[in-house]
């Protein structure tokens, strides 16, 4: 992704709206309607009890500024009349304390049910987020640009539509607010009104161009961001230290965080600097608005014009007029804050994900087995191809090993088996019917794989052996079967609550296992899937002795009789065990055979074969 400098124009986001166009300032009510439909389905009583409240919020303010002025007026009437009859005044400051005291209830009652709404929402969007991410494609998580639109959509926007909807409400309560003292203060006079509205103008305008400039902050440091966060696991995290300490990368790695640091700091505070400088200069015109205001409505009650009560009315509707529509001009740019903020989200969301692809749960020739015909694949943004036109043909009860160096392609042919990637060129058929046309639950029920990165659960030994098979995930009786196939019962028993043991060391009492016997545990997640039609292994025995690997693999051949089997590693004692052996050669196959007519070619693999044999010896 291209960085570009601070400071040089950037392409505004999609769903940024230009704050000094008419239509970017409705863009700022483009989210919140949909925010206000996401917090109506999270929880409609709260709504509803949000939405009373504002307006009630809205209209007691004014209400109790005229009990006020009607207050003064009455104890000026009350004095001239001689100071015996107190009970309209009285009455009215019971009055006025009733109404203050629901005030109080109103906002206590919109801040009770935020918090409540907040906690809902947040667990709400954070729930559309992971439901989402269970349908991308793995290149998705491999490409750095989608990854970092997941990264800002996880990390603010769940707090943002409660944010939005709030600031919606709080615009709302002002505007009535803010009408209902226009009323009262236009019967003064209505210039006394326009002059209100224009004094604020400036400052909206400032904030609404400086929430823009936030925003690109924002989405321009992602990257930056991410990096800070990665280099936080790395020296934070139990399977980096150990790494960490001994190479002594500790300080160095602690540099750059601090220089990142400083990158953005720098950034952060020119924007914060020039964003308060001109708040100050122009909160500086709303202060000599008012202070002209107040003059003018001072000098029409000495002039008899208006009453003494009506004077203490007017300044005080002026000056929470003036407040109301502050507090409304910042709400504005706060949304189109949270709009930006919203639009990432959605951008998120809206991640288009391939159809699913495919019905079929089976092929018209159920004993064909696996054919690749003339596939090549390229990763995305790669220049060269990983796989070349790979023809193979595996019918149910074969065996097949691939053999090649690193980068050779082996796990990519696995990656496009698995349809994690679909082949950019030629196809790949099972049962005779084309990968692509198969219904993903059918496919994964048919092919069982563990990579050798194969992931390790912090859970317990069981559910790590259950994983393999997704429907069995809480089936003891299937865990210790398939954990004997898998060599891995012996030293469960061992573990002290067996298979109920916790692993990894983020929870506690959690055991860690020596990879050895991790790679057993994966083993045994692989029997779980015994009933699979092609069974994968992926190098996860590398951590085995050479002959507890032969074992395992035999194992896996007998059960797997009717069953297509596939084996990387790079061991050619359990290599020639194979029916066929394919040989990779940067993504083309080199040499095919079984162990004997490979030998004999006297090729790539006979050579290598010598050499380790020799090893051995
Ligand atoms: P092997 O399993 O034989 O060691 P791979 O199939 O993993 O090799 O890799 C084949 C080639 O594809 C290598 O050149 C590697 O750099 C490249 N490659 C592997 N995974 C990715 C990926 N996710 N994105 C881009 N290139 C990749």
């Amino acid at each position: 992704m291209s960085v570009p400098a601070p400071g040089h124009p950037r392409r505004s986001p999609p769903g940024a709206p230009d704050p000094l166009s008419l239509k970017g300032f409705f863009g700022v009510f483009r989210y919140s309607r949909r925010a206000i439909e996401l917090v109506w389905s999270t929880n409609r009583a709260l709504s509803l009890a949000l939405g009373a409240l504002t307006l009630l919020a809205g209209v007691l303010p004014a209400s109790i500024g005229y009990l006020t002025s009607l207050i003064v007026d009455a104890v000026v009437a009350a004095i001239r009349s001689g100071g015996t009859d107190t009970s309209r005044v009285v009455t009215l400051v019971i009055l006025e304390g009733a109404l203050v005291a629901a005030m109080a209830a109103a906002q206590r009652g919109l801040s009770l049910s935020q918090s409540l709404l907040r906690v809902q929402l947040g667990q709400r969007v954070n729930e559309m987020i992971l439901e989402k991410a269970l349908t991308l494609e793995l290149s998705q998580f491999e490409d750095s640009e989608f990854y970092d639109k997941l990264t800002r959509a996880r990390r603010e926007a769940s707090s943002r539509p409660l944010s939005l909807v709030m600031r919606t409400f709080g615009l709302a309560q002002n505007a009535i607010q803010l009408v209902s003292y226009g009323v009262v203060l236009a019967r003064f006079s209505p210039w006394a009104v326009a002059v209100l509205l224009i004094a604020g103008l400036p400052a909206f305008v400032a904030e609404a161009k400086f929430s823009g400039d936030a925003f690109r902050l924002f989405r321009w440091r992602s990257p930056e961001t991410r990096m800070q966060t990665y280099l936080e696991t790395v020296l934070a995290r139990e399977d980096h230290v150990k790494e960490v300490k001994l190479f002594g990368l500790g300080p160095r790695l602690l540099q750059r965080y601090r220089d990142i640091f400083r990158k953005l700091y720098d950034a952060d505070r020119a924007l914060t600097v020039r964003r308060d400088a001109w708040g100050f200069g122009l909160g500086l015109i709303a202060t000599l608005t008012l202070y002209a205001a107040y003059a003018w409505v001072a000098v029409s009650a000495v002039r008899g014009a208006i009453t003494l009560g009506q004077m203490t009315m007017y300044v005080t509707f002026f000056r929470q007029g003036q407040s109301a529509l502050t507090a409304m001009l910042s709400a504005v740019s706060g949304m189109y804050e949270d709009n930006l903020y919203l639009s990432t989200l959605y951008e998120y969301l809206e991640t288009e994900v391939p159809p699913p692809s495919g019905t079929v749960a089976r092929g018209p020739r159920p004993q064909d087995g696996v054919r690749f015909e003339d596939v090549s694949f390229t990763y995305p943004g790669a220049q060269t191809p990983a796989l070349r036109n790979v023809t193979l043909h595996l019918t149910p009860g074969a065996s097949l090993a691939l053999v090649g160096e690193n980068g050779s392609g082996k796990t990519t042919l696995i990656k496009l088996l698995t349809r994690l990637y679909s082949p950019t060129g030629g196809r790949i058929l099972l049962d005779g019917e084309d990968l692509a046309s198969f219904e993903e639950g059918a496919l994964r029920e048919r092919i069982g794989v563990i990579f050798q990165d194969f992931t390790r659960y912090q859970m317990r030994v069981g559910e790590n052996v259950g994983a393999g098979d997704e429907r069995y995930f809480e089936d003891e009786t299937r865990w210790r079967e398939a954990a004997a196939l898998g060599r891995a019962s012996t030293f469960i028993e061992t573990l002290p609550k067996g298979y109920h043991t916790q692993l990894g060391k983020w929870f506690q009492d959690g055991r860690e296992l020596s990879g050895g016997q991790w790679q057993k545990v994966a083993l045994s997640r692989a029997f779980m899937r015994a009933r699979a039609d092609v069974l994968v292994l992926d190098e996860p025995t590398a951590a085995m002795d050479a002959r507890a690997e032969a074992e395992v693999f035999e194992h896996f051949r007998q059960l797997a009789r009717e069953r297509i089997t596939i084996l990387i590693s790079h061991r050619f004692s359990t290599v020639r065990m194979a029916d066929q052996i394919v040989v990779l050669e940067g993504g083309r196959i080199a040499e095919r055979g079984s162990h004997e007519e490979l030998m004999r070619l006297d090729g790539a693999y006979s050579r290598l074969f010598t050499l380790q044999a020799r090893g051995y010896r």
